[in-house]
């Protein structure tokens, strides 16, 4: 790719063109596959503000119903947990690991939340 080539991708491949990029030869394969493998793990942070930021937004605009649905079938999962305290998953608890049985505490997340976090798990691996 010569140089001004090489600028001209650049300026063309931005988030919502690579469409517009394709049609004119400036995304190779393997820049998309790079692209999408370099999806990092989210952080602990983040899955509480991607939590916390849809909770907000789900009594201000419309979540995506898939969202939604996964949401309200964790809740159901915490609702008869014995981890659950008035609407957290409490920290002074603990309960077994469906899957290693190691005893775990509970995360002190609010479910509400939580629950709205793809990126979150249950500290027993129920959900
Ligand atoms: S996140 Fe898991 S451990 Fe916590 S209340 Fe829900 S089901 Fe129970």
């Amino acid at each position: 790719m010569s140089k001004k080539e090489t600028k001209i991708y650049k300026n063309v491949w931005k988030p919502g063109t690579e469409d517009a990029a394709k049609k004119f030869g400036f995304i190779r394969p393997e820049d998309i596959i790079r692209k999408n493998v370099q999806k990092k793990p989210t952080s602990k942070i983040d899955q509480i503000l991607t939590g916390w930021g849809n909770y907000v937004k789900s009594h201000f605009v419309e979540l995506s119903p898939e969202l939604k649905a996964e949401s309200q079938k964790r809740l159901e999962i915490c609702d008869p947990c014995n981890m659950r305290d008035r609407g957290t998953c409490s920290t002074g608890r603990q309960g077994a690991h469906v899957v290693t049985g190691k005893l775990m505490k509970g995360c002190g997340c609010r479910l509400a939340a939580k629950a709205l976090s793809p990126g979150s798990v249950c500290p027993l691996g129920k959900w």
